[in-house]
Parts: C-alpha cells; sequence; structure tokens
C-alpha cells in the first residue's frame, strides 16, 4: 500500500467505527418465531392403548354429561355457549365468530377426565389436523393459559411438543398412545395450580400428569408458565381459574368431546 493510501486509511478509521457503532446500535433484537420454540427430535414412541372410558364418580362435578352446556360459557364474553349438543356429544363449532368455551366454575386443583374424538374424515395435516385443546387453566381474557395439546396424532407429524398429549410447546409426551381418528380417547389429569408470592411472583410452578388413553405421558411436569405459541413461557399471578376447551382456526373437520368430570382435590 502507498504511504499516501495508509495514511487516508488511518484519517478515515474513527469514521468508520463510529458508523459500524450506529448499524450496530440501530439493529432490532431479531423478532421471535414460532418455530423457535418447537422441538421435533426425539419422536415419542408409539403404545397401542388399552380400554378407554371411566364413569364420574360420586363426588366428581359433571361438566358435560351428553344433555346441554349449562356448565360453560362462552370464553370470550361469558355468554351462553354455543357449540353443538347432540347426540350425547359436543362438537366444536369453529370459524363462526363463536371461539373457546370455558366452565362456569373456576378451580385450583383437581382431577380432570375429558374424552374426545378426531372425526373420521379428517384432513389436513400438522397442527391443523383435528387443532383443539384443553385449557387446564383459563387466565384470560389476553392470556395464554395452560394448554394439553389435542391433535389428530396417530399418524401426522408435527413438532413433538405440539403433538397429543404433550404440554403445548413444553414438554412433549412420553410416548405417543393415540387411536385413530373416529375412535374415542380420553385425558385424565391431575392438575396442580401454580403459587404465587404477594408481589406477585412465583412461589411454586404448576404441575401436572397426564395418562392419554390410560397411559402415562406427563409425569409431574413442571410448567414453565403459561404455553406460548410464540416466545418463552412465563408465570402471570392468579388463583381459581375455568378449564376451557379451544375451537382452533384450523380448517379440518372439528372434533368432539364427551363425559367430561371434574373433582377438586383440597
Ligand atoms: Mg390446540
Amino acid at each position: 500500500m502507498r504511504q499516501g493510501s495508509r495514511r487516508f486509511l488511518y484519517w478515515l478509521t474513527p469514521f468508520l467505527l463510529l458508523s459500524a457503532g450506529t448499524a450496530a446500535s440501530q439493529q432490532q433484537p431479531a423478532k421471535p418465531k414460532p418455530e423457535e420454540t418447537e422441538i421435533w427430535q426425539p419422536v415419542p414412541a408409539i403404545v397401542t392403548p388399552g380400554a378407554t372410558g371411566a364413569e364420574a364418580p360420586s363426588d366428581a362435578i359433571v361438566l358435560f354429561d351428553g344433555k346441554n352446556l349449562d356448565e360453560w360459557v362462552s370464553a370470550q364474553d361469558h355468554t351462553p355457549a354455543q357449540w353443538n349438543v347432540h347426540d350425547g356429544i359436543l362438537t366444536v363449532v369453529k370459524g363462526s365468530g363463536i371461539g373457546n368455551i370455558e366452565t362456569k366454575r373456576k378451580f385450583k386443583d383437581y382431577q380432570l377426565h375429558v374424552e374426545w374424538k378426531i372425526p373420521e374424515n379428517i384432513t389436513g395435516s400438522g397442527q391443523a389436523r383435528g387443532n383443539s385443546g384443553v385449557f387446564l387453566a383459563s387466565t384470560g381474557p389476553g392470556d395464554d393459559g395452560y394448554e394439553l395439546q389435542v391433535l389428530d396424532s396417530y399418524n401426522n407429524a408435527t413438532y413433538v411438543n405440539g403433538q397429543a398429549g404433550s404440554i403445548y410447546k413444553q414438554s412433549p409426551p412420553l410416548v405417543n398412545a393415540n387411536r385413530k381418528p373416529g375412535e374415542w380417547q380420553a385425558y385424565d389429569v391431575v392438575w396442580t395450580a401454580p403459587r404465587f408470592n404477594d408481589d406477585g411472583s412465583l412461589k411454586t410452578p404448576a404441575y401436572v400428569t397426564v395418562f392419554f388413553n390410560g397411559v402415562l405421558v406427563q409425569n409431574h411436569f413442571a410448567l414453565k408458565g403459561q404455553t406460548l405459541y410464540i416466545g418463552q413461557p412465563f408465570y402471570k399471578k392468579y388463583d381459581t381459574a375455568p378449564i376451557k376447551l379451544q375451537a382452533h382456526g384450523d380448517k379440518s373437520e372439528p372434533i368432539s368431546y364427551r363425559n367430561i368430570w371434574v373433582r377438586e382435590v383440597d
């Protein structure tokens, strides 16, 4: 390099450094993407379940017995729930502005039984195939809550922390105990609500144990907070909350529920 050019570079250096610094300070942090919290491996092993179904024990609160939605309201505005009750079952109503439904009652710690069925003629793939969900605590409005995923995962690849039996975006099921579309399946859940200090900070996390068609898929899992579609989970103080069922916005055929009961745990 000639002497003149070197001197010119030397003179230019502070300006180069300054402009590089300005460019760096103007760079926005990357916007979080939903893919960042997806886990795809390892894929849970397939287990063929035994018989499904459990009648409500004598001390259970029956939330749906096949007859009406008296225990449920719209999660949006708490008007009467408008999903379709027919033939002793409850079918999700999607895409009509009706949306999610939740229990009128609020719960803290409980045991929950809920049965659900993917339509035999289900279409779609990934997260858009029979997507619904049981929100174990519906802490809205404006919150994501705590979702036990409902999806057709019989033969349908997706991120494993979003398949049926997962705690959405937090914990894949230990195994895949799905039945075929068209067959009734059951979740039996033990939910221990999170506890908070007076200042809103977390005292103890929420714990969940889930049996899927009688097979253990979540074993006293400590949740990291609400189950978010995008970003890292966090907790927000609540005491008791309704249980919510999801009307997911995907285009696949609506799924059905039946035989829903809960036992409060002191
Ligand atoms: Mg869902």
